[in-house]
Order: C-alpha cells, then sequence, then structure tokens
C-alpha cells in the first residue's frame, strides 16, 4: 500500500480515499498498524480543524431522523459533514447502528457528507482508539463537522464526551413527570439538551419536558467552559425541521464562545493527553498479553496462587521485566 498516495487522496478530501484509510486504521494487522501510524502523522502536518460534535440518545429518540435532517441543512449551507457511529452493542449484533441502509438516506447520497458506520469491535478501548484516529482522518480531510453518535449504553457517552467539542443530548418527550432516568453523568457533559418531538400532539409534552431539564440544568454546579445561560434546552423537531436552525445557531455561538477564551484549546489539550496515556495504557496490556510476557504472567500467578511467592513481589518482578 502506498500510505503517501492515501494521504494525498485523504487530504484532497476524496472520499474513497477517506473510506480506505478508514479501514486502515481499523484494521488489527501489524503492518496496517504501522501503515496507519505513518498515514496519521503524515496527515497530521496539515492541521485542519473540524467541529467535532456529540450526540447520544437512547434508541427511538430520533438521532438518525435528525442526523439527517440537520446534516442536510448543513450541507446544504456549504459544510462539509462527517458521521462516525460509535455503538456499544455492535459487537454483540456483529451489526452496527447505522449497518442499516435505511438510515439517513438522503444524507448518505449527498456528496458533502460522509458516513462511517460503527467498528465492531468487543472492547470500548478499541473502538475509542478507532474512533479517534477516524475523527483525525475526517479533519485531514477537510470536514467542517464531525458528528460521532453513539446510543448511550455504558460507557459510550462518557468516551465520546471525552472526544468532542460540543456534546448534545437528545432526549424525547416524557410522558409524566420523571425525568426519563437520565444519568447524572450524561446531564453533567451535555452542552445542549434537544428535547425532540416537539410537534403536533407531542408538542405540550416537549415544551414540559423543556421546562423539566431547563430546572434540572440550573441545579448542576457552573462549568468554567460555559458562557452565560449554557449549558441549555431547546425543543426541537427533527421531523419539520422547527428548531434545528437555533439550535445550530446555539451550537456555534457556544464554539465561538470558547475559542474566544481558550477552552476549545484547553479541552483539546487534555483530550490529547488522555488519548496519549490511554495509547499507553492499551499499550503495556497488549504486550502484557503476548509472549514471551503473557507466559510470565501465567507462571507468576501460579506461584502467586500456589503460594510461593507474594502477589506484590511478583508483581514487582513481572513490572521491572517491562521497565522501570
Ligand atoms: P433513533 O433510534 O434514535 O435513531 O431514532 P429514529 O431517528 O430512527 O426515530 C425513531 C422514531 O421516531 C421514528 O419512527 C421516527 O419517525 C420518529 N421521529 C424521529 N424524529 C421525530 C420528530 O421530530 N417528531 C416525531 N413526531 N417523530 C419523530
Amino acid at each position: 500500500m502506498d500510505v503517501n498516495a492515501l494521504a494525498d487522496g485523504v487530504a484532497d478530501g476524496d472520499r474513497r480515499s477517506l473510506a480506505r484509510a478508514i479501514t486502515l486504521v481499523e484494521s488489527a494487522r501489524a503492518d496496517h498498524r504501522e501503515q496507519a501510524l505513518a498515514l496519521l502523522s503524515s496527515l497530521r502536518g496539515l492541521d485542519r480543524q473540524a467541529l467535532r460534535l456529540g450526540l447520544s440518545g437512547t434508541p427511538g429518540v430520533g438521532k438518525s431522523t435528525f442526523i439527517e435532517a440537520f446534516g442536510c441543512r448543513l450541507t446544504e449551507a456549504g459544510k462539509r459533514v462527517a458521521v462516525l457511529a460509535i455503538d456499544p452493542s455492535s459487537a454483540r449484533t456483529g451489526g452496527s447502528i447505522l449497518g442499516d441502509k435505511t438510515r439517513m438516506e438522503r444524507l448518505s447520497r449527498d456528496p458533502r457528507a460522509f458516513i462511517r458506520p460503527s467498528p465492531s469491535q468487543s472492547q470500548m478501548g478499541g473502538v475509542a482508539r478507532r474512533t479517534r484516529e477516524v475523527v483525525a482522518l475526517c479533519e485531514a480531510a477537510g470536514f467542517d463537522l464531525v458528528l460521532i453518535e453513539t446510543v448511550g449504553v455504558g460507557q459510550s457517552e462518557t468516551m465520546v464526551a471525552q472526544m468532542c467539542d460540543i456534546f448534545l443530548l437528545l432526549l424525547a418527550p416524557a410522558g409524566g413527570d420523571e425525568l426519563q432516568g437520565v444519568k447524572r453523568g450524561i446531564m453533567e457533559v451535555a452542552d445542549l439538551i434537544l428535547v425532540n418531538k416537539a410537534d403536533g400532539d407531542l408538542k405540550p409534552a416537549a415544551m414540559r419536558t423543556a421546562a423539566d431539564y431547563a430546572l434540572a440544568l440550573r441545579l448542576l454546579r457552573h462549568r468554567p467552559q460555559d458562557p452565560p445561560g449554557f449549558p441549555k434546552v431547546l425543543p426541537v423537531s427533527a421531523e419539520t425541521g422547527d428548531g434545528l436552525a437555533g439550535a445550530w445557531d446555539e451550537i456555534a455561538s457556544l464554539a465561538a464562545w470558547r475559542r474566544e477564551n481558550g477552552h476549545w484549546q484547553a479541552r483539546r489539550a487534555d483530550q490529547a493527553r488522555g488519548w496519549f496515556e490511554e495509547e499507553v495504557r492499551q499499550g503495556l496490556l497488549a504486550r502484557l498479553s503476548r509472549e514471551p510476557m503473557r507466559g510470565v504472567l501465567e507462571r507468576l500467578g501460579q506461584e502467586v496462587a500456589g503460594g510461593q511467592r507474594a502477589p506484590e513481589a511478583a508483581a514487582a518482578e513481572l513490572l521491572a521485566m517491562v521497565g522501570r
């Protein structure tokens, strides 16, 4: 594989090159890994930045309808939009939430858009790593917006929050007065809560839900990375398009404010450091699961279990072999 030619293709925004580059970074083969690292490092020189937008919501809340409507609006305005998905269930089902061709039909045919299904990998750590790299590839390919979608099961929304600039939470109108069992953790990382389906019969319930969440948000501690009024709640309708322009205005103004006040750069710097540390952790774990370390781990484990060795002494011995 000619990595330089591939890098040129990606840098030119060629979608087929981008798709091939993504396949390369998703590959588990050692020689592919080397090429992927060379590709990523040559593309870093371009220093292109997209707006990384995270989007989380439970199945059925309207994520695909929203991304389709929102994405098409942005591409009509001349922006290039990439959509990636993190789906913790894909390992189980063997498919992916974007595998279904009926999702985002218009957007997937749009030449200014690029949609990539979730990689099917069993480990969340592996998914996070690949997704970060795919985001970097999309930025190098000149996309203005990279939307990272997740169904928010388990750790996936925390993971998405750690790789985006702005995090959106999509909710459906609540039936009664309950706050939909939204985890507190997710409320704390959301920048904008969109209550979808604010149309027709559901509109009053959506307005009520939006008001409830606005109240709940006021009880959260103020975050330094927020201008006054954020995090915010907005009712929208992905189906009619109501509120989508307003949602984009809020996103754009929040992004601008964070850039002007240094929070954007600070967050990206933090994320880069976290990414680096995670790579090191994963690399060390991978080394422990390969020979010769795997055999040493096994042997010491048996000795610990058999009482010939103390756990802490065995651990120290093994760590000394990995390096000081
Ligand atoms: P996802 O599972 O989160 O991707 O949700 P979908 O986008 O597949 O939508 C789930 C269902 O909600 C579908 O039947 C949609 O037609 C419907 N839906 C999505 N957005 C809206 C909306 O704004 N208003 C109404 N009334 N229905 C919507």
